[in-house]
């Protein structure tokens, strides 16, 4: 079991609400980015002068762009529906952690500078002046949401709390106070083209070494190509793929239904990331700009289709907004759409009866599945809806012969976070991170005990790292996290494979 400093919740059989015991999370912040990463971004380096002031005219900005804002802030009626909703207030139990808690912090400003009400009877409203211990907590408590919308889907009005963090870091980012987190990535992203920061040397060394793997296991010479100009589709994966445990084995995957498609492909490494930080900091402008280098990509090497990796965010950009930040794409392939999920194209494979899978390969495995959050409550998949639901599910039970789902009210639209979405995946937030998994990780525990599941899969790079890293606390393994087409990959037939390779690999591990 992994050490902690703090103390880690116990998991308990039900969705255990906890009492209120306020500022639990006071302590819990960020690091704060420094001048050197703001700049990049286009934001000033540490906080201003006159922040009070330039904070409210960003706020003045945002709600007259966002009218969504606006109506969020004004239509609230306390009914209380969302309080036990977040796995942040479920884990740490702070009343600021409650989706209404957070919200209030931003509509009590709200109401102090731009309600009528507010401005003549402060304290009749609930409004208060926006001081800097105000802004403290806005930082802190608008880096413990994790913009997974699951609060929004149990308030009756719809009032979505992600979307007030997301104006609240984008206000906190114009005077200043940015986090060093997220904005660092941003910046490398930049500078090199992926969040990790890895040249295309390395990217390139990586690929060959699969290429390598891939045939000493399966005799097939299955490729991992990029920046090949003329092919048919450029693949758009989160950079943790090339490396990774468990993503890489989910690229391997994507290799070989690609072959199997009989299709091109090929990566790119000036678009080497389809993750992008820029929703999380709300910034509309940073978010334009990562994903200009995917059309760019798609330009430069000339492909007629792009397809997108196992990344949650990364989906709901591309799904939600991708026409608009970097559109239009009628340089593509009309008959495809613009952009295609990986899982998409391997469900349509599986359904055309092009893939052929021995499921005994995944036999050492009972599997659940986790639905995450901006794949399931912020885009969808397929042509049906609840699709982003079934089709994920379907390429499990195509490829498993074991497969349960958790609790109902912990899947599909209901899903709990991993707990590091939304920017979160830190290590200076490792207390929060372990604490906000702890809903997700009860499911997790009750169907192993009643089901005997071994392994959980995703579809989001971020919560595959993060199930790495916290399921050790709760005293399980970090490779009980997997990737979906990791399965496709140890399931999948490749044509032409030696059928012998796997039993003699086996009779050798024996030996
Ligand atoms: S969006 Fe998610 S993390 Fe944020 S308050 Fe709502 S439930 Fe909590
Ligand atoms: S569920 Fe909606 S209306 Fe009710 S307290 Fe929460 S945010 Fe307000």
């Amino acid at each position: 079991m992994a050490k902690a400093t703090f103390e880690v919740p116990e998991l308990s059989q039900y969705i255990d609400v906890p009492a209120v015991t306020p500022d639990t999370m006071a302590h819990s912040m960020p690091f704060v980015a420094k001048p050197e990463i703001q700049a990049p971004l286009g934001f000033p380096g540490e906080l201003m002068d006159d922040w009070q002031e330039k904070a409210l005219d960003k706020m003045g900005e945002l709600l007259g762009k966002y009218r969504s804002l606006r109506v969020y802030l004004d239509s609230c009626v306390k009914c209380g529906s969302c309080t036990d909703k977040c796995h942040y207030y479920l884990g740490t139990k702070d009343p600021k952690n409650m989706p209404v808690g957070r919200q209030d912090l931003m509509r009590k400003v709200y109401r102090r500078y731009f309600t009528l009400a507010g401005k003549l009877f402060p304290k009749l409203v609930g409004a208060e002046d926006f001081t800097k211990e105000v802004l403290d907590d806005w930082y802190s408590y608008y880096h413990q949401c994790s913009q997974c919308r699951r609060c929004s889907v149990f308030c009756p009005y719809g009032i979505d709390t992600a979307e007030i963090s997301m104006a609240a870091r984008e206000i906190m980012d114009s005077i200043g106070v940015g986090q060093k987190y997220c904005n660092e990535i941003i910046g490398k992203v930049y500078k090199i083209g992926n969040n990790l920061g890895l040249p295309g040397p390395a990217l390139a060394d990586t690929l060959e070494g699969l290429e390598e793997d891939v045939f000493d296991d399966t005799g097939v010479a299955v490729r991992y190509p990029m920046d090949e100009e003329g092919a048919e589709i450029l693949l758009v994966t989160p950079s943790a793929d090339f490396f990774a445990e468990p993503h890489v084995d989910g690229l391997i995957g994507y290799g070989k239904v690609f072959h199997e498609a009989g299709v091109t492909w090929t990566l790119s490494s000036h678009a080497s990331e389809a993750a992008n930080f820029g929703m999380f900091i709300g910034s509309y402008e940073n978010m334009r700009r990562v994903a200009q280098r995917i059309r760019e990509a798609a330009i430069q090497l000339k492909v007629k289709r792009i397809v997108f990796g196992e990344c949650g965010h990364a989906w709901r950009v591309a799904y939600s907004f991708l026409n608009t930040l970097a559109g239009p794409w009628d340089f593509l392939d009309p008959r495809y759409p613009v952009p295609q999920h990986i899982c998409e194209f391997t469900y349509d494979l599986i359904q055309r009866g092009k893939l052929t899978f021995d499921k005994g390969e995944n036999d050492d495995k009972v599997l659940t599945y986790h639905d995450s959050c901006n794949v399931a409550r912020a885009s969808r998949m397929g042509d049906t809806p609840g699709g982003q639901f079934d089709i994920p599910r379907a390429i499990i039970r195509a490829t498993c012969n074991h497969f349960y789902d958790m609790d109902e009210d912990t899947i599909r639209d209901r899903t709990f976070c991993c707990g590091g979405g939304g920017g979160l995946l830190t290590d200076d937030l490792m207390e929060l991170r372990v604490k906000g998994a702890k809903p997700r990780v009860e499911a997790l525990n009750n169907v192993m005990q009643e089901k005997g599941v071994t392994h959980m899969a995703a579809i989001c790079a971020i919560c595959k790292s993060q199930f790495t890293k916290v399921l050790p606390y709760y005293g399980m393994e970090m490779d009980q996290i997997v990737s979906l087409h990791q399965l496709v990959s140890n399931a999948i037939v490749l044509t032409g494979q030696d059928a012998d390779d796997d039993d003699e690999d086996d009779a050798e591990e024996a030996a």
